[in-house]
């Protein structure tokens, strides 16, 4: 028996985009992220994706896994692909679904035809199976309204599929059909849920993180890694630029009032990394601010970091809580990352009362008496560069 992953067209989410691009781009992402897994044929038939494994060794568990991450995919399924003779399908289905036939208490069969050749009939392939299951199964009962379990065997061109529950895919738009953006990540709790929530929105992520050794620690530059590694099981590839803060810190330090300190770090934040997605051909950048959540995130506060950027600023935590953001970073396996206790260069340099109501003007008179361009191309020209995946 040859088993085989089925996505259905109504299991992607095809919100007003040309069906044909979105597919090739979610073929691609599939291909990309089954890359060690070994190699497999994929077919998008009419209706159908199919998913074939083309060798022995093929992890079909690894294989799930991966694809319940893989956004464009509401739902998929795995089948046995086998030979369309009724006496191969009624010993197969029994055997095939057998975990599911036990925990379930209540089922039905849904046969389908696409061969109308075939010589028994949807309703009467639907029979057959249900009896050869009862046999098997003597607990269950059949409940054509609300199984627990639906079968479905389906009737193709080339062989009949028996199939199973449903399994939940990550939803939202395959990773390259939503342009790409820079993420500016610390190594805190939001950043990386801003992170998966815009690449759920098919959104390529490369990303910048501000570091300011010595006052921060390589152990924090590997919770940054760490955190986008596990990004990475839903964006992909992530590209990441590290830029050495500490000399721009320093400068705020003995340079501005301290109450605006926060917010001068948050614009050179802004500034570096516009020119970082300009060179990187981003679009946007993406931060993990939500509302109200600290001084620098006030309403004011967020327009005089806008002020300074050229390309949009988007946030898709600005209306979460707290308790909303933690749920989804647990769901994505960051949160235990976020909370190592290495400290945040934003966190090295907190002034004691920051502004909550600052003004644009303020801010540029706070930062007159630094040279912003050449310090902005100085951080730019010594980033380093890596590739997370
Ligand atoms: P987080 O949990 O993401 O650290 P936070 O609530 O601690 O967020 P801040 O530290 O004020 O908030 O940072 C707000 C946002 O600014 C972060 O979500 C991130 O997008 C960006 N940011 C903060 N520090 C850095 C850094 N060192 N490098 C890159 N981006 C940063
Ligand atoms: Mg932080």
């Amino acid at each position: 028996m040859k088993e085989i992953i089925l996505i259905k067209n109504g299991e992607l989410a095809l919100k007003g985009l040309n069906r044909s691009s979105f597919e090739s781009v979610l073929v691609k992402n599939i291909r990309r992220r089954f890359r060690y897994l070994g190699r497999v044929e994929i077919k998008c038939m009419q209706s159908t994706m199919t998913i074939e494994p083309m060798s022995e060794d093929f992890d079909m568990q690894e294989a799930i896994d991966i694809l319940k991450r893989v956004f464009g995919i509401a739902a998929f399924q795995r089948a046995a692909a086998v030979e369309k003779d009724m006496d191969i399908i009624l010993k197969t289905a029994p055997e095939y679904l057998r975990e599911q036939l036990e925990l379930a208490e209540t089922f039905k069969v849904e046969a389908k035809r696409s061969d109308k050749k075939f010589p028994l009939t949807s309703p009467e392939i639907s029979r057959a199976v249900g009896e050869a299951v009862l046999k098997k199964f003597h607990h269950l009962k059949v409940d054509v309204h609300n199984p627990d379990l639906t079968v479905t065997v389906e009737i193709r061109d080339r062989n009949a599929f028996i199939r199973g529950n449903q399994i939940k895919g990550a939803g939202g738009m395959p990773v390259g059909t939503g342009g790409k953006a820079c993420l500016l990540i610390s190594g805190g709790i939001d950043s990386p849920v801003a992170a998966w929530m815009m690449s759920k929105r098919g959104v390529v992520l490369d990303a910048v993180h501000f570091a300011s050794p010595p006052y921060t620690s390589p152990q924090s530059e590997q919770k940054v890694h760490d955190l986008l590694r596990q990004v990475s099981k839903y964006s992909g590839d992530i590209a990441l630029y590290t830029v050495g803060f500490t000399k721009i810190q320093e400068l705020i330090r003995d340079n501005c009032e301290e109450e605006y300190f926060t917010l001068v770090m948050r614009r050179f934040m802004m500034r570096i990394a516009n020119k970082i997605a300009e060179k990187s051909d981003c679009s946007a950048l993406v931060t993990g601010e939500s509302l109200g959540q600290v001084a620098s995130q006030t309403m004011p506060a967020l327009a005089c970091t806008d002020s300074v950027s050229d390309i949009p600023v988007l946030r898709p935590l600005v209306a979460m809580d707290k308790e909303e953001i933690i749920g989804v970073s647990r769901k994505i396996g960051t949160f235990d990352i976020s909370i190592r206790p290495f400290e945040d260069c934003c966190t090295v340099f907190t002034p004691r009362h920051p502004r909550t109501n600052p003004k644009k003007e303020q801010l540029d008179e706070a930062e007159r008496s630094l040279d912003i361009e050449a310090l902005v191309n100085e951080a730019v020209e010594n980033v380093k560069f890596e590739l997370i995946r």
